[in-house]
């Protein structure tokens, strides 16, 4: 049960402070409680006292654990910065760095928007905070200025109220209780229990006052027994006895589901002796007086709790049936279960002479690293505190107190693609702690980072981010993005991949025929649609040469099953001539086509092959498009003999490759003799060395009326000066 406490005045407590500490330490913390007092002379606190009294009594509560000067002073000004005119410089000059830097770490925590919402936001909070103390003081003196909060909560209005006790019931308290500060750990509980559930917290005290004359007898009975068994062995044993926290029976009323009178440890009996051998001694002389209860023996002694804690404890049954806990421990053991980190201060520096020597300030921690076991929250602990000294995670905010924990190292772009991939591809700056930063700005633990978007589409990830972002993933998304944004440029690569392999493997199909055989291959290698599959293609997901084997079989089954084409059946075993001067055997009246692929003109063999809706088209025999095999090959019965009509006076297209070495006047020399044959250039390009800045080809498209024809052309051609060698495509 918590107790009310008096507010102390200045002038007594400096009564305690001058007999703990030097003249000069008071006179330091005199200046400092007057500027606190000057600062805030105008400051009311909510329950209407001057504002004053609240860092006096967080300095009063630091006192008490121990803590040194500086956390003193820095208690008496943690909100002169926030709060009034006074600047951190001002209290730098003044108190020194020590002070300076431990106010602006109390400041800085008290600035993060703590929300509780999750279990796991709380956890990442209270590393946090943790991590972000260089200084563990500062959290010490947080935990003090939360506990004075709570002592005067009833001043707060709902529903302020009710979220301060929750986060200290969260954050605060059990961070108290890792830094094994059972004192404040306890209040904490107590008091954020009382506001958050008054019903339950006045029935357990209700039931708590009711005997407490008869508890308190039942007490000082234990304790007068075992004095008498234990002062002859240990004369310098203390023995106290204590009821339970209201936290510790709400949690096991409520949480374990037990009856008040299930709970075995509301009482407890606590014995101090000087050495372990004695705390031993002691166990057996109690388990001689009373019947232990089987199972609730715990030797913390040789296994102590992450938090350092130590003792034997064991539960017994009184003579009246009553149950009582029995805490059995040395001194040292007893200032570390109730001050935790701060019984360090309070013990250890104390007594050399107030100089304070920073890897002693650690050695609680290294202590606790070195004897730590392989139990669960003993790996949070260690590595909350292990961020503390060789920090490799840090903790930072959203605008709205989500934690964001990071690799050392991390940029404001990992931050963007730690909240969401969206954000970060729609990311053109950040703000930290309310300014605008580099985008490969290093963000420090408990920083609020606030990421800048624009709305646009399609802006998105630099490449060069890719260079500056720690995470993997941040870098995976920057990836995606650039996978999925060049979309478009993956279908076209990929259709045309697809549609080279397919003439290469004479697949040919009619387009609505093939738009359905793509949509088949596409759903059979899991892409969405024919896009999708074009696109894999394209950026090499799926990869070409190993599917093709599949897509002949594919089209083969295809072309079995598939219904012949009724206009382009051979009717009869007629010959007529067609439109384009070429005879097709067995076929009348239907649409030739000169194929593109190999530009036949008259003369050359050639051969017909019935497409899919587009007629016939006509081939060089020796195209590399036509089959070597015919009789053998997939489809033969679609392949048709075809020859040229005698008669014909139409002209051809011829396509040639002149090989030649440059000179002045070349391509006139070539334009010319051309046009003394009445020879149309349908078409020319030429092909030249970049680096030497010269024609080494030029590739000509000519009409003429028959293979004699060019034949007769391309003699004239070779017979230029600087033509090397033609080549007919
Ligand atoms: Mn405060």
């Amino acid at each position: 049960m918590v107790a009310d406490i008096q507010n102390i005045s200045y002038e007594d407590f400096r009564k305690t402070l001058v007999a703990s500490f030097s003249s000069e330490n008071v006179a330091q913390i005199d200046r400092a409680y007057v500027l606190a007092e000057e600062a805030h002379h105008e400051q009311k606190r909510k329950s209407g006292e001057p504002y004053i009294i609240h860092p006096l009594a967080v300095a009063k509560i630091l006192f008490d654990l121990g803590m040194d000067p500086p956390s003193l002073e820095t208690a008496l000004l943690h909100d002169v910065v926030e709060d009034t005119p006074v600047t951190l410089d001002e209290i730098r000059e003044q108190f020194g760095d020590v002070v300076a830097n431990l106010v602006d770490g109390v400041t800085k925590i008290g600035k993060i928007p703590l929300s509780t919402r999750e279990e796991q936001q709380a956890e990442n909070l209270r590393k946090m905070l943790l991590a972000m103390s260089q200084d563990i003081r500062v959290i010490l003196v947080k935990l003090a200025d939360r506990l004075h909060n709570m002592r005067t909560l009833q001043y707060v209005p709902e529903p302020r109220r009710r979220e301060i006790a929750r986060e200290t019931l969260e954050i605060y308290a059990p961070i108290a209780h890792r830094l094994g500060i059972r004192a404040v750990k306890e209040e904490l509980e107590d008091r954020a229990i009382m506001f958050l559930d008054p019903v339950a917290y006045k029935e357990i005290s209700d039931q708590l006052a009711a005997q407490s004359t008869t508890r308190n007898e039942f007490l000082e009975d234990i304790k007068s027994r075992i004095r008498k068994r234990i002062l002859p062995i240990c004369g310098d044993a203390e023995i106290e006895g204590r009821i339970k926290s209201v936290n510790g029976i709400y949690r096991k009323m409520y949480i374990q589901n037990k009856n008040f009178d299930q709970i075995y440890d509301i009482y407890a009996v606590r014995i101090i002796v000087d050495t372990v051998t004695d705390c031993y001694n002691c166990l057996g002389i109690i388990h001689d007086m009373f019947r232990p209860i089987p199972g609730r023996f715990k030797d913390y002694i040789s296994t102590p709790k992450p938090n350092m804690y130590q003792s034997l404890h064991t539960t017994l049954l009184s003579r009246e049936g009553l149950p009582f806990e029995v805490q059995i421990r040395t001194w040292e053991m007893h200032r570390t279960a109730e001050y935790g980190i701060a019984a360090h201060w309070k013990y250890k520096l104390g007594m050399d002479s107030g100089k304070e020597k920073p890897e002693m300030r650690m050695a609680w921690i290294r202590q606790l690293l070195e004897t730590q076991n392989s139990a669960e929250d003993v790996t949070d602990i260690v590595a909350a505190i292990k961020n503390d000294l060789v920090p490799d995670e840090i903790y930072t905010l959203t605008p709205k107190g989500d934690v964001i924990c990071l690799p050392q190292g991390s940029t404001v772009i990992d931050f963007a693609y730690a909240i969401h991939s969206a954000v970060g591809n729609r990311m053109t700056g950040a703000k930290v702690d309310g300014r605008i930063v580099p985008i490969d700005y290093q963000l420090k633990n408990g920083e609020i980072v606030e990421i800048l978007t624009s709305s646009q589409q399609g802006k998105g990830p630099s490449r060069d981010w890719l260079n500056i972002v720690k995470t993997g993933e941040a870098r995976n998304k920057i990836r995606m993005w650039f996978k999925k944004e060049r979309r478009e440029e993956n279908i076209v690569e990929g259709k045309a991949e697809l549609e080279r392999e397919l003439k290469r493997s004479n697949i040919r199909l009619s387009d609505e025929a093939y738009q359905q055989f793509i949509a088949d291959l596409a759903a059979r290698y899991h892409c969405k649609d024919a896009d999708d599959f074009y696109a894999s293609i394209g950026y090499g997901g799926l990869v070409i040469s190993r599917i093709m084997p599949h897509i002949r079989d594919e089209y083969n089954k295809l072309a079995k099953t598939e219904e012949p084409l009724p206009e382009l059946k051979p009717t009869s075993k007629q010959t007529k001539r067609s439109s384009e001067g070429i005879v097709i055997e067995g076929i009348d009246n239907c649409l030739v086509k000169v194929a593109k692929c190999c530009n036949p003109i008259p003369g050359d063999k050639i051969i017909g092959f019935i497409t899919r809706g587009h007629g016939v088209s006509v081939h060089k025999r020796d195209c590399t498009n036509v089959p070597k095999d015919i009789a053998h090959c997939a489809e033969p019965e679609r392949w048709l003999n075809a020859y040229w009509d005698a008669d014909i006076k139409e002209n051809f297209c011829a396509t040639v490759h002149i090989a030649c070495i440059d000179r002045y006047g070349l391509m006139a020399d070539i334009t010319t003799v051309l046009a003394n044959m009445h020879v149309m250039i349908l078409n020319v390009y030429t092909i030249s060395d970049k680096s030497k800045h010269e024609v080494t080809g030029i590739v000509l498209t000519l009409s003429v009326s028959s293979i004699e024809h060019l034949k007769s052309v391309l003699a004239r051609l070779n017979k230029i000066n600087g033509v090397e060698k033609i080549t007919r495509n």
